[in-house]
């Protein structure tokens, strides 16, 4: 499996799986909590963790349409 691990201080660490439920982005267009499939990334050669953003479903309606 695969895990983030975030260091809060000298006596506590957590270590959280990463599913395909507990993972998000902010849509760029309107600061919506999207749900990100990180499977759906996953051999995209163009994926960039750091650039990529994904548009919540009602932006990502106006922006196509
Ligand atoms: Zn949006």
């Amino acid at each position: 499996m695969f895990y983030v691990k975030e260091t809060l201080n000298d006596a506590l660490e957590i270590k959280t799986e990463i599913t395909d439920e507990n993972v998000f982005c902010r849509c760029p267009r309107c600061g919506t909590e999207v749900k990100v499939d990180l499977n759906e990334f996953f051999g995209d050669e163009e994926f960039d963790l750091f650039a990529t953003a994904l548009y919540c479903d009602d932006c990502g309606r106006k922006v196509r349409s």
